[in-house]
């Protein structure tokens, strides 16, 4: 039996894990869930699994939790679910002995410190926190190394282009052979909108994607296209490739979810229904092979399969981002901090759509670079991006405004 810990439980990710988990009873035991607040959600996931342990970040919704289980004040509860609370509760479950496999699914900088625990602790590290690979790249790559980690990408483009590389890959080294990526992008909700309707975009529009149903924040990212950028930062760390190997292409059905061009004229792709369940089930399985529950593609059906490249003047995220993984060092954690306080800023109808893009601009302008020489210059350069994105939307009010800062790491 395999021990599984799901950190963001409580999301789309996590939640589409815990449906393929529960597929396997023979194969995968449920040890720990993790979220930040969402109480109710997590309760009926204690309810249901029984998991050993089960963390949330915030100390005070964890009262409420404990509430809610009716654990008594003598400790004694309705549950045999251990219940942690506070900042280190999700690092504590990533590295719990009884834990083979951590799916890292926790939207953001949040979710770096329980990933890297996750990877220092050797286990099977399962990585939809894009956002903790992009800040701190080379200190994630070694922390994987160092711990022994095993690193299988999530994110269907990356799980793609792991299934198309050489059986032998050894995760962040350049494979032999290898031309490009072809890195597919749907193009979001606005890909065929003018710049003027783009706009004028509510939250509502931005988060209705029209082929992935996924979290708020992924979804605006999708649909500015900082998504992508964020992704060629990611292939780039994960599969040993400089940004100009990485060839972003528009493929509105998300149907080819990315491609591998070999020396040799051949290019290998993954297909598949738009359904997160395979790449978590190829993940969890590697190198077996095990049933998701996805709807399976029906080619005839699907008729068509169209590609284009990206159009760069309505959609400055992608290049902004691109510019970032050329530069390295720092500069993947200043756009990606930025990132986070604009779309955070955005959903709270406090920023336009296409402002979003000029407050990344102005704070990767402003930003020193740098190199990462440890996590304190991470987590210094995440901080300040963080406070110039603020100021930059609120003024003099931007110190009232937070946005899913990762907190404190303890190296
Ligand atoms: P959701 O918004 O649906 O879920 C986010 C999860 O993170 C929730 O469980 C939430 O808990 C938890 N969380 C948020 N803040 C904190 C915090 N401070 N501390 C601890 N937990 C926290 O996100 P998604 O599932 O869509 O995305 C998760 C990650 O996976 C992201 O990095 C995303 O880029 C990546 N990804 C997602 C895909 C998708 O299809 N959704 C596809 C590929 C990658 P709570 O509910 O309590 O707030």
């Amino acid at each position: 039996m395999i021990g599984i810990a799901i950190l963001g439980s409580t999301g789309s990710i996590g939640e589409s894990t815990l449906d393929v988990v529960a597929r396997h009873p023979d194969r995968y035991r449920l040890v720990a869930i993790g979220a930040n607040r969402n109480v109710t959600k997590l309760a009926e996931q204690i309810s249901r699994y029984h998991p050993a342990y089960a963390a949330l970040a915030d100390e005070t919704a964890a009262v409420e939790l404990r509430r809610l289980l009716g654990t008594a004040t003598n400790g004694s509860s309705a549950t045999r679910t251990r219940i942690l609370a506070g900042p280190d509760a999700l690092t504590e479950i990533a590295a719990l002995s009884e834990v083979d496999a951590v799916m890292a699914a926790i939207v953001g900088g949040a979710g770096l410190r329980s990933s890297l625990a996750a990877a220092r602790a050797g286990k099977r590290l399962l990585l939809a926190n894009k956002e903790s690979l992009v800040m701190a790249g080379p200190l994630f790559m070694e922390a994987v190394r160092a711990g022994g980690a095993t690193l299988l990408p999530i994110d269907s483009e990356h799980n793609a282009i792991f299934q198309c590389m050489p059986h032998n890959i050894r995760v962040g080294t350049t494979p032999s052979g290898v031309r490009r990526v072809l890195l597919t992008a749907s193009g979001g909700p606005f890909r065929d909108w003018t710049r003027e309707a783009i706009a004028a975009a509510t939250p509502e529009q931005a988060v209705a994607h029209p082929n992935w149903v996924m979290g708020r924040k992924i979804s605006v990212d999708s649909a500015t296209l900082m998504n992508k950028g964020l992704e060629l930062i990611e292939a780039c760390l994960l599969f040993g490739l400089p940004p100009q190997q990485i060839e972003v292409v528009l493929h509105p059905q998300s149907i080819v979810h990315s491609a591998v061009e070999y020396l040799d004229g051949s290019v290998l792709a993954q297909l598949g229904s738009p359904d997160m369940r395979t790449p978590i089930a190829h993940a969890l399985a590697w190198p077996d092979r095990i049933a998701s529950g996805v709807e399976f593609l029906d080619l005839v059906r699907t008729a068509r399969l169209d590609f284009r490249a990206p159009d760069p003047d309505k959609f400055r995220c992608l290049a902004l981002a691109q510019a970032a993984a050329r530069a390295g060092g720092l500069a993947p954690a200043v756009l990606n901090a930025a990132n986070e306080v604009a779309v955070q800023a955005f959903l709270d109808r406090q920023l336009n759509f296409l402002e979003i893009a000029t407050v990344i601009e102005t704070v990767v302008a402003r930003s020193g670079g740098g190199g990462v020489g440890s996590l304190e210059d991470v987590l210094a350069a995440d901080a300040e991006s963080r406070q110039r994105a603020r100021e930059r939307i609120f003024g003099s009010r931007a110190s009232s405004y937070s946005a899913g800062a990762p907190q404190q790491v303890r190296q």
